[in-house]
């Protein structure tokens, strides 16, 4: 599914980074390795090593199906979800913290006593 593009195209360039982490890949959505160079536009298009390698052409249009089939699982959802209240939620949470407090009482006057 490859369509022409009217829009100018977008330098993308080598670039030094002294940040070493997993930046994300807006061609693939994963993210690059933590290296010293990195494949960055001015707007913050960043495409890791994995789609330089591979082609970033084929690895965009993977991404645009897995969104799109992403947004489609989405609208399935719509008018399905049957969820609990945001009070009952609150609810549960207030339990299982006096739970967990009542363990944790339990726990230490077992091991007072012992
Ligand atoms: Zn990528």
């Amino acid at each position: 599914m490859k369509t022409e593009n009217k829009l100018p195209p977008i330098k993308v360039k080598l670039v030094e980074t002294n940040v070493y982490t997993r930046w994300p890949c807006t061609v693939c959505s994963g993210c690059t390795g933590k290296v010293a160079i990195l494949a960055e536009s001015e707007d913050d298009i960043r495409v890791c090593e994995k789609c330089l390698k591979e082609g970033v052409e084929a690895r965009l249009q993977e991404h645009i199906r897995k969104e799109i089939e992403f947004v489609e699982f989405l609208r399935s959802l719509v008018g399905r979800l049957n969820v609990p209240t945001y009070e009952a939620w609150e609810k549960a949470m207030k339990e299982n913290y006096e739970n967990d407090i009542k363990r944790d009482e339990r726990l230490m006057a077992r091991s007072r006593s012992s």
